[in-house]
């Protein structure tokens, strides 16, 4: 059996290498390193595949969050709500911008916020809500946006684990992900479902006004050369990232496709297992039962493939699958809340029970474009004999 990664950048890169490596090398002999053609022509070419009228390409993922909130002028003291289940960046930039981050419990199924605490939590001050596609699976948007439309809030989704995943609307409408708040953002962190070979991150917004000031911050806050408007900041993904990224986004979807056979095939040999929780992979609209993947509606990517495990010791279950050579991840092991960093004395453990529950059941298995049936036998059996034994 191949050993077994968490994720597998070297098999993908060996499908695609001459094609990378070409790209790469053609961008070394032009010395257009900064803002050359590869970085429009991936601009233009995310845009398409999104269907979003624009992409303004940046550093990484975490800068793309806080330029967006820059870009909408969210002002110090602003409140911003967003989910305490997720990466710390999200809640970073809220605090680094001395805007209040304003944390709010996920909804046990889909690991992402739950529409009913963000309701409880807007106050007078509430600007913003960040609901983060966790995991790879679409937040419920309808909700969200309803709930943003009646007061008047923006919406900024972090798309960084939702790349080329989907949203259906209960009206039938499918979107993709990252175009359908006021603004969201993506990182190409290599280990994400798009990713670069360093750091890389984007903004997208359908807004022409934002996309011109978010243009602006990302260089200087320059509109015109050597002319400041606006305090910005220096956020650039450089053209070899972005040659890289072309020769992947048109195998996006197959990346896609092959997480979420991967994900069938874990959900198929864990089935009926106590102690086992598969993820829900239920879009809002599209009709399936727990442990099923919707064939149509693309509503779940698997960026990660998380289990939750109950009546069973997460962390041993963690020791048993690495001494078999088997890696593992808990995202996330501690609730944002109760991060040293983002106490606040407002919060009350009451409110965050999911979270609280989830930082100890959660565990995530290997997931990557390369897995073979073989691996996926030998971790699910390994799995399975630890949580039955
Ligand atoms: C990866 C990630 C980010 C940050 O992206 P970087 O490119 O590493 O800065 C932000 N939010 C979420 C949910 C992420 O998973």
């Amino acid at each position: 059996m191949k050993k077994i990664q968490m994720v597998d950048l070297k098999g993908q890169y060996e499908q695609i290498q001459e094609q990378v490596d070409s790209s790469v090398l053609n961008v070394i002999h032009s010395t257009a390193f900064i803002n050359g053609p590869e970085v429009h022509s991936f601009q233009k070419e995310l845009e398409d595949y999104l269907n979003v009228k624009h992409v303004i390409p940046c550093a990484n993922g975490t800068d793309a969050l806080q330029i967006a909130m820059m870009g909408l002028g969210l002002q110090p003291g602003d409140e911003v709500i967003t989910a305490d289940f997720t990466f710390a960046a999200t809640v970073e930039v809220i605090a680094l911008l001395q805007l209040t981050p304003v944390l709010v419990d996920v909804e046990p199924d889909s690991f992402n916020i739950d529409p009913e605490a963000i309701k409880k939590a807007i106050t007078p001050k509430t600007k913003a809500i960040v609901p983060v596609h966790l995991f790879g699976q679409a937040a419920n948007m309808d909700a969200i946006m309803a709930i943003a439309e009646d007061y008047n809030l923006y919406v900024i989704e972090d798309n960084a684990q939702g790349i080329g995943g989907s949203y259906t609307f209960e009206d039938g409408k499918s979107v993709k992900t990252g175009t359908i708040g006021h603004v969201a953002s993506t990182s190409f962190f290599p280990s994400k479902n798009l990713g670069c070979y360093g750091d890389g991150g984007a903004i997208f917004t359908n807004d022409d006004e934002l996309a011109h000031i978010i243009r602006g911050v990302v260089n200087h806050g320059m509109y015109k050369r050597y002319h400041h408007d606006v305090v910005g900041v220096n956020s650039r993904l450089d053209s070899i990232q972005a040659a890289v990224l072309r020769a992947k986004l048109p195998n996006l979807d197959r990346y896609n496709d092959a997480r979420r056979t991967a994900a069938r095939k874990y959900n198929k040999a864990f089935e009926g297992i106590k102690n086992i929780i598969t993820p829900s992979a239920k879009g809002n609209t599209c009709d399936v039962s727990q442990g099923k993947i919707c064939n149509t509606c693309n509503c779940h990517v698997f960026h990660q493939y998380t289990l939750r495990v109950i009546n069973t010791d997460r962390d041993a279950l963690v020791k048993h699958l690495n001494d078999n050579a088997i890696p593992c991840g808990v995202y996330y092991p501690i609730p944002l809340h109760s991060q040293k960093a983002y106490q606040d004395s407002r919060y009350n453990e009451a409110d965050f029970p999911v979270t609280n529950q989830l930082v100890t059941e959660v565990i995530s298995l290997p997931m990557h474009t390369e897995l073979d049936n073989e691996q996926i036998d030998f971790i699910t059996k390994t799995v399975i004999d630890f949580v039955t034994k």
